[in-house]
């Protein structure tokens, strides 16, 4: 289980360090900001949702290792999924870090998310790790029309 929780934190620590899909979406129509007071987290994300498929994702922000790297591993897990598959995604997710002890989780349905479940054990990281997905959930609640320059 160390050599496990180990790579876990390998993982991690790469997300932090080289962030997947930083910046912003000029044709996004879906954004929302995230804010973390607990740990000072800060998000904004961009979506290019076309026929309820994510086609592109970006997102912005200062925050800890964890938020960033979770942030990072979202724009990765959801980037061609549907809008039904991204909030599967989020429950599952959720589910991992909220869960109660004793009930083992099958990893395997998130896959490199499993990453994440380590966080379980230490409650005020879990508002950093779920930070991304609050934000995400908004962002998709929030879309509207491409913008347009007709
Ligand atoms: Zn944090």
């Amino acid at each position: 289980m160390s050599d496990l929780r180990d790579l876990y934190q390998e993982v991690i620590l790469d997300h932090t360090k080289h962030p997947r899909n930083f910046g912003t979406l000029e044709h996004a129509n879906c954004k929302a900001d995230g804010f973390n007071p607990l740990c000072g987290d800060r998000l904004s994300l961009f979506l290019s949702v076309e026929d309820g498929v994510v086609k592109d994702v970006r997102f912005q922000g200062s925050g800890c290792a964890i938020s960033t790297a979770s942030a990072s591993m979202m724009t990765e897990s959801i980037k061609g999924k549907t809008r039904a598959e991204a909030e599967v995604l989020f429950e599952k997710f959720h589910q991992m870090l909220t869960g109660k002890p004793g009930i083992e989780f099958e990893s395997d349905e998130l896959g490199k998310l499993a990453v994440f479940s380590g966080v379980k054990e230490f409650p005020v990281r879990v508002k950093c790790a779920t930070l991304a997905w609050h934000t995400l959930n908004a962002a998709l609640k929030n879309e509207r029309e491409p913008a347009s320059t007709e």
